[in-house]
């Protein structure tokens, strides 16, 4: 069996197939990084190999996340899969209930009941694969992602490219808008930024 590039070795998280195919025994996978990461490229990714596997695959995402499609999860290099959405954990439980694969994207808009909703479902034997910021635009971890990282199996970090400078990026610098935690858009109010060229908002 031979690596994916850039991959590590096969199965190093719930691949179909792969040594880490756990069928019998569910799964959390975390995809986490900041914006333009390719968070939602690599969750897309991962569910068309499981829809290729015949698994049966529910795609979620929070209604707040209205950037492009309501009905499909599309990534900034405009790949896409079609979604559903959902405006609380409890929905998210409803519509995975026949699933043996879910994706969820945009995870950090859901509330804190997702921990559990993502635990219970992993315990049914579900392979549960969620995509989200871990910081916001402050450098603050952003709850529930890191209730996530701690619980999930398999945990993927993205960088993306620092607009500024060249190198990995682990920031998101907001770059206009007003300072709510919350504002949907992309590279109209945010950028990646490494450590270096990342600055936090000033303190009120
Ligand atoms: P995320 O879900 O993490 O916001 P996406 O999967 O939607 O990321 O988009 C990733 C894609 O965004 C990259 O493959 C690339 O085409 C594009 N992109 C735009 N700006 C950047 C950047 N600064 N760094 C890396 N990729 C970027
Ligand atoms: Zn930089």
């Amino acid at each position: 069996m031979t690596a994916e590039p850039g991959r590590g070795s096969p199965g190093l998280f719930g691949e179909e197939g792969g040594r880490g195919d756990l069928r019998s025994g569910g799964s959390i996978e975390v995809i986490c990084g900041p914006m333009f990461s390719g968070k939602t490229e690599e969750l897309i990714r991962r569910l068309r190999r499981s829809q290729i596997a015949r698994r049966r695959v529910v795609i979620l995402k929070p209604e707040i996340d209205d950037r492009y499609a309501a009905d499909h999860l599309v990534s900034h290099s405009a790949l896409r899969i079609p979604s559903l959405t959902v405006r609380t954990s409890a929905d998210v439980y409803r519509q995975a209930r026949e699933a043996e694969v879910i994706g969820i994207d945009e995870a950090q808009f859901l509330d804190e009941g997702i921990v559990g909703v993502c635990e219970a479902l992993a315990d049914e034997g579900k392979r549960v694969l969620v995509a989200g910021l871990d910081l916001d635009y402050r450098g603050v971890p952003f709850e529930p992602i890191p209730q996530l990282l701690a619980r999930a199996e398999y945990i993927t970090k993205t960088l993306a490219i620092c607009v500024v400078c060249g190198a990995p990026a682990g920031r998101t610098q907001r770059v206009g808008g007003r300072d709510e935690r919350i504002l949907v858009g992309s590279s109209e109010y945010y950028e990646a930024r490494c450590r270096n060229c990342y600055a936090p908002p000033e303190e009120e």
